[in-house]
């Protein structure tokens, strides 16, 4: 049988690289984000797939655009909302992306997000690198602990889950907000709002972990920040836009949210700069599922998505 053969529109690590042209026809791309989309779609012509990230957006523009004999396009992500769905299946072409494989990374990203805000890890790194550290006293840099208390989840989804399950052992209770109530084989016993404000003024700490769409974009904003506790903690993994930066950023300068932690941004990576000088934000460069282990098993599972697809048969990791 004929390799399925895809075009890939980025710079991945090299044995993921590697992978790829050992099971399929690949041609690399590279530069893809910073050349023409005219340059991108005459590479495609006569190429079965398009893999692409999740910085690379696929609108109904380039969708239209694609050569007939693109069948596929797969983000080597999560992650789907730079794709636009609609004009993909109105094309007839399959979207894959790469579930389950990253839970773990992103799970323990957002607990690395949790303690670094809780303990105030940037103002401790700061003072440590500084030089200007004068030792220890029982009055410096005093945080808060995650034992004990609430943490809510926004889409306890694979990776809130996956935030759940490393929480509990951390002492938290956890409820979340999702649109449905989970089973309680996955709950286990996480305590279901329906309702955002009630949910929020529950919980003592907030991890957003549900995909960025039209019905969670600036979720949190000041009116919902207000419903918080005082003191509250907030810590994204999910897609920046999620955040209203203005009220979270006027939230964190007035300590009613007493620590951020945040992976992802909005229009990353030109972060709002007003977080470099917020103390209490702490704050990574989207580094979420950047694991050796999460990053080759990605790759793997857009080769047997594109495998199945080959053979005629539906991926379990096929969206449309
Ligand atoms: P998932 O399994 O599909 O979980 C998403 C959860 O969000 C579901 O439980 C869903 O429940 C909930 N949800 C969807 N819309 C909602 C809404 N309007 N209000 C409340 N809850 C809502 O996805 P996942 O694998 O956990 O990934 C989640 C997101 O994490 C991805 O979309 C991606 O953006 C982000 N991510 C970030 C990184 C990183 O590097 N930082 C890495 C991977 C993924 P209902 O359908 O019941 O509402």
């Amino acid at each position: 049988m004929k390799p399925y053969s895809v075009l890939v529109a980025c710079q991945l690590p090299e044995a993921v690289e590697r992978d790829l042209a050992s099971a399929l026809d690949v041609d690399f791309m590279p530069d893809a984000r910073q050349r023409p989309v005219a340059e991108l779609v005459a590479r495609l012509d006569g190429r079965d797939a398009l893999l692409l990230l999740a910085m690379t957006p696929a609108d109904a523009a380039l969708i239209e655009a694609l050569p007939a004999s693109v069948k596929a396009i797969a983000t080597y992500s999560v992650g789907l909302d730079h794709i636009d769905l609609a004009a993909a299946r109105k094309r007839g072409i399959a979207v894959l992306h790469t579930p389950d494989v990253l839970t773990d990374a992103v799970a323990e990203t957002a607990l690395l997000l949790l303690l670094g805000a809780a303990r105030r890890a940037t103002e401790s790194i700061d003072l440590v690198r500084s030089g200007a550290w004068q030792g220890w006293t029982p009055t410096q840099l005093i945080g808060v602990e995650l034992s004990g208390k609430t943490l809510g989840i926004l889409g306890m989804g694979r990776i809130g889950r996956g935030i759940a399950e490393r929480a509990r052992a951390f002492g938290m209770t956890i409820c979340y907000h999702n649109r449905s109530a989970l089973p309680p084989d996955l709950a286990k016993g996480a305590v279901h709002h329906a309702d955002a404000v009630e949910f929020l003024g529950a919980i003592d700490a907030l991890a957003i972990a549900c995909p960025l769409t039209e019905a969670t974009r600036g979720f949190l904003d000041a009116e919902r920040i207000a419903a918080m506790k005082p003191g509250a903690i907030v810590v994204n993994i999910a897609r920046g836009p999620v955040i209203d930066d203005d009220a979270l950023i006027a939230a964190l300068q007035s300590g009613h949210v007493r620590a951020a932690g945040l992976d992802v941004f909005t229009n990353e990576p030109k972060l709002d700069p007003r977080y470099l000088n917020l103390g209490n934000a702490f704050l990574l460069p989207h580094i979420g599922s950047s694991t050796v282990e999460s990053r080759r098993a990605m790759g793997r599972t857009l080769i047997d998505g594109f495998a199945a697809l080959a053979a005629g048969r539906n991926p379990d990791n096929r969206v449309v």
